[in-house]
C-alpha cells in the first residue's frame, strides 16, 4: 500500500528517544567495509539518497536510524556472503522486508547496516495438487496473492499493506491478518524455511512435504523472531485453494453484548465456511468516513461494525446459510442495519474499509498503537478502561481488532507526542492485559517499542531461554540487535518489576 509521507512532524532518531539504549561495542563502518560488501551485491548498494533515507524510517515514521548501508542482495548466495563478512567485522544488521512493521523492528537503531530482500522476489515453484508454495522471500503479498489466483488457489492470509509487505516479512512477524479464523496462524500453513545464520552458513529446511516428524521443528523457531535469528530466504507454505463461493456480510451492531452473540452464533451457523470476523467501533467508522473519503455504507449509525465473511464451496448452500443468519440476527435484533454482498468487487471495495484503517488512523495525526489479544468478553471492557485513563490525552482513542481471535487494536491519537505518554499507555494497558491473561502483542511483534514489556506475556525463565537461544544462533548478536529482547534486564530486575 503506497502511503504518502506524512509532514506533520520530524521523525527523531530512535536512539535520541531512548537514551537508556546504549551502542553494542560493534565495528563502525569504515569505507573497506562499504566497498567489500557492495562489490558482493555489484550496483545493488546504496550509501546516499532518498532510497537510503526511506529504509532507515518506518511506516508509521516514529523510528528513525542512521543506517549508512543498504544491501539489496539477489540470491541467498549473496545473503551468506554479507553475513559471513559482517559476522567476521563484527558489524551489526537488521533484515528488512516491507518495512511495514508497527513497533520499529525493520529500521536500524543505531547505524546497522539494512539488508533489504525486495530483490530476492522470485517464485521458484507451485505444486496445483497439493498447494505447496515455495518462493523468495522479497515476494510481497499481493504478488503471491495475484499468482495463486490464476492458478485456483490463495494464501491462507491477508493483511493491510498487501502491495507492499513481504513473505518473509510476514514469516519474521508471524503476521496474523483476517483469516486467522479459518486457516490458523502462520505457524499453521509453513511447510519450511531456508534461512541465513549469523555467521552466513545457510540452513536448509525448505520442503514440500506437510508432515515431518523428524525431530525438533526448527522451523517455526524463526515465525515471529522478528529476524533476530536469520534471515529467512525461502518460504515454502500450503495454500489453501480458492473458494468459489465467498460472501460478506457487513452490519451495524447495537451493543457489545450482541457482538458477543452474533460471533457465537456464527461459529455455529457459518460452522466451516466461516472465513473471517472483524469488528471496529464508531470512532473508527468517523476516521475512514473522513480521512478515506468512504461514506458509511449503512443507512444509520451504529456503537459497533463487524465484517463477516464466508468462503465454501457450493454457492447456493452458502447463500442460503448467510440469508438464513442475517435475518435472524434481524428478527432477534442483534443487528441495526446491515447487508449481505456477494459481488468480487464490492466485496474488495468494502475490505478496503477494513484494510485501511491503519491509513485512516495514521492520517488523523500522531497514533499510539497497540494490538493486544483479550479473552472476548473483556475486550470492551480494557477498550472502555483506556478510554477512561487517557481520553484527556487523545484527540481520539479507536478500537479495532481481528474479533475471532481475540485481537483487539487500541490506538489512541494525538497532535503530539510526549516522551512519557507511551510508558504511562503502556504501563496501564499491558498490566491490565495480563490481569486478564492475554497477550501483549496480538501480531505486530515487539521490535523496539515493546522489548522491555516481554515480561507482561512471557515468564521469566522463558525470557532467559529466548536468550540463551539468541546466543546460541548469534553468538556475536549481529542480527538485529536491541529488537524483541530486552537487553539490559537480568531475570532479578525483571522480576522486581513484575
Ligand atoms: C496499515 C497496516 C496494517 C497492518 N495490518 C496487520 C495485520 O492485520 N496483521 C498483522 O499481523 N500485521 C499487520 N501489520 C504489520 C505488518 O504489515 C506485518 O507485521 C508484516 O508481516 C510485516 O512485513 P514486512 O515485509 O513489511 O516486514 P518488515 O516490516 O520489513 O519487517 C518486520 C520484522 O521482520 C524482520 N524481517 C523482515 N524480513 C525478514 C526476513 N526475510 N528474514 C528475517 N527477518 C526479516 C525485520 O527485521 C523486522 O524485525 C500492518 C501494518 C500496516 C502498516
Amino acid at each position: 500500500m503506497a502511503e504518502e509521507l506524512s509532514t506533520k512532524w520530524e521523525t527523531p532518531l530512535t536512539s535520541e528517544q531512548n537514551p537508556h539504549i546504549k551502542r553494542g561495542r560493534y565495528s563502525h563502518l569504515t569505507q573497506t567495509d562499504k566497498d567489500v560488501l557492495s562489490r558482493i551485491v555489484e550496483g545493488r548498494a546504496c550509501t546516499s539518497g532518498k532510497e537510503l533515507a526511506d529504509a532507515n524510517i518506518d511506516w508509521l515514521r516514529i523510528y528513525r536510524g542512521t543506517s549508512p548501508l543498504l544491501l539489496k542482495p539477489k540470491s541467498t548466495w549473496e545473503v551468506s556472503k554479507i553475513l559471513g563478512y559482517c559476522h567476521n567485522r563484527n558489524l551489526a544488521v537488521v533484515p528488512q522486508g516491507g518495512n511495514t512493521s508497527l513497533a520499529g523492528g525493520s529500521v536500524p537503531m543505531f547505524d546497522e547496516v539494512i539488508i533489504s530482500l525486495k530483490l530476492m522476489d522470485k517464485i521458484i515453484s507451485f505444486n496445483n495438487l497439493s498447494g505447496a508454495l515455495v518462493c523468495e522471500a522479497g515476494c510481497t503479498l499481493q504478488s503471491l496473492m495475484d499468482f495463486l489466483d490464476a492458478e485456483g488457489y490463495t494464501m491462507p492470509y491477508r493483511i493491510g499493506p498487501k502491495d507492499t509487505c513481504q513473505i518473509g516479512g510476514n514469516m519474521s512477524t508471524n503476521c496474523g491478518g483476517m483469516h486467522v479464523v479459518r486457516y490458523g496462524s502462520r505457524h499453521a500453513a509453513i511447510l519450511g524455511l531456508e534461512v541465513v545464520l549469523a555467521d552466513g552458513s545457510i540452513l536448509d529446511l525448505v520442503t514440500t512435504m506437510k508432515k515431518d516428524n523428524t525431530g525438533y521443528h526448527l522451523k517455526h523457531l524463526f515465525l515471529g523472531a522478528e529476524g533476530t535469528l536469520g534471515i529467512i530466504t525461502k518460504v515454502s507454505l500450503e495454500c489453501p485453494v480458492k473458494s468459489p463461493s465467498q460472501h460478506m456480510l457487513f452490519i451495524g451492531v447495537p451493543s457489545f453484548q450482541d457482538v458477543l452473540k452474533i460471533f457465537k452464533k456464527a461459529k455455529y451457523d457459518l460452522g466451516e465456511i466461516l472465513s473471517a470476523f472483524e469488528v471496529f467501533d464508531e470512532t473508527v467508522m468517523k476516521l475512514i468516513n473522513k480521512n478515506l473519503k468512504l461514506p458509511n455504507p449503512l443507512s444509520g449509525e451504529s456503537p459497533y461494525y463487524m465484517i463477516i465473511a464466508t468462503a465454501g464451496s457450493n454457492r447456493r448452500h452458502d447463500d442460503e446459510k448467510m440469508n438464513a443468519f442475517l435475518s435472524q440476527l434481524e428478527k432477534e435484533g442483534a443487528i441495526q442495519n446491515g447487508f449481505k454482498e456477494s459481488r468480487a468487487e464490492a466485496m474488495k471495495m468494502l475490505w478496503s474499509y477494513r484494510e485501511n484503517i491503519g491509513v485512516a488512523v495514521k492520517r488523523a495525526g500522531f497514533a499510539y498503537k497497540y494490538d493486544v489479544t483479550v479473552p472476548h468478553d473483556k475486550y470492551v471492557q480494557i477498550l472502555t478502561e483506556v478510554k477512561t485513563q487517557f481520553s484527556h490525552l487523545s484527540s481520539c482513542i479507536a478500537g479495532f481488532g481481528h474479533f475471532a481471535e481475540g485481537g483487539l487494536h487500541v490506538n489512541l491519537v494525538t497532535f503530539r507526542t510526549h516522551p512519557s505518554f507511551s510508558k504511562l499507555i503502556e504501563s496501564f494497558l499491558f498490566r491490565r492485559v495480563k490481569d486478564v491473561g492475554g497477550s501483549i502483542s496480538s501480531e505486530v511483534g515487539i521490535g523496539v517499542q515493546r522489548r522491555d514489556s516481554l515480561h507482561y506475556s512471557k515468564p521469566i525463565n522463558a525470557i532467559n531461554l529466548m536468550k540463551k537461544m539468541k546466543t546460541l544462533l548469534d553468538r556475536k548478536s549481529i542480527l538485529n540487535p536491541y529488537k524483541l529482547l530486552p537487553s539490559n534486564l537480568d531475570g532479578q530486575e525483571l522480576l522486581s518489576k513484575l
